[in-house]
């Protein structure tokens, strides 16, 4: 069972209807331990006075969402690179667990996969070296394969294992379960991770059909994820953080009273 006090609910699933001063009422309301956002919705709110509204909170940040489109300008342009620098010091700001970096997908008119990818990688690397002065962890968020074209071309968690490999110390993974459920190769890679490397845990549901690739995310229980399973994979890795919640379902839940939409994840999340 996932208990209120071991969910954190990351603000993309409210992001229609709550500002992130509404979204810190609306967690301790409904005894939720911590709270992801957006930087949309930090940046709304001013950087200072949305750190200050969170840590009066005493809520857990179990990341800010996000870094990373590293290819966005065909290189490593130095608006890219201190872009990612911002968000490394919002990340530290809010006391987040992690930055959660989303890498980018191929550059505009590019066919060339590789290349992207090792754009990628040079931009993790400049980040890392910045955000380890900070003690701040970057967490690579592998995006399913459907994503490897316009929004991120790491799609697997042994690719971004890899990479975590290849650069060393304050870098690791956050693992969504919309992202990862179908790779067969999960249970191995989570092992292989281990405690050091599991920053963040995402959860929704996959939906069958699944009618929009963005925005057609699943409550936890409406699809075909079996969540205690891959909870308990990561639990057995030795990592003890939040379950954040992190749905994106423009015709559904973004459409509900956000009080409603967090009693049923408190509901739901019960039941797993
Ligand atoms: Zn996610």
């Amino acid at each position: 069972m996932i208990t209120p006090d071991s969910l954190s609910l990351n603000t993309a699933t409210v992001t229609r209807q709550w500002n992130l001063a509404q979204a810190i009422d609306g967690c301790l309301r409904h005894g939720l331990g911590g709270i992801a956002p957006w930087r949309d919705k930090l940046h709304e709110a001013g950087v200072d006075n949305g750190a200050r509204m969170i840590a009066e909170s005493g809520l857990t940040v179990s990341g800010l969402c996000r870094g990373g489109w590293f290819t966005a300008e065909g290189a490593l342009t130095p608006a890219v690179l201190d872009d990612n620098r911002r968000a490394v010091d919002e990340a530290v700001a809010i006391g987040a667990a992690c930055l959660v970096m989303v890498v980018g997908g191929l550059p505009p008119g590019s066919r060339d996969l590789p290349a992207a990818r090792a754009i990628v990688a040079e931009g993790l690397a400049r980040t890392l070296e910045y955000a380890r002065k900070l003690d701040m962890p970057i967490a690579i968020e592998p995006l399913h394969p459907m994503y490897a074209a316009d929004r991120a071309c790491v799609n697997t968690t042994a690719q971004a294992l890899d990479l975590c490999d290849q650069l060393g110390e304050g870098i690791g993974v956050a693992l969504d379960l919309y992202h990862i459920w179908w790779d067969p190769d999960i249970r191995a890679q989570i092992q292989r991770a281990g405690k050091a490397r599991l920053l963040a845990f995402h959860l929704c549901d996959w939906l069958v059909p699944t009618t929009d690739m963005l925005s057609d995310r699943g409550m936890m229980g409406d699809g075909i994820i079996d969540i205690a399973s891959y909870r308990a994979m990561v639990e057995d890795s030795g990592f003890d953080g939040l379950n954040e919640v992190e749905i994106f379902s423009a015709e559904n839940w973004w459409k509900r009273d956000p009080d409603d939409v967090l009693s049923e994840i408190v509901r739901r999340a019960e039941q797993c």
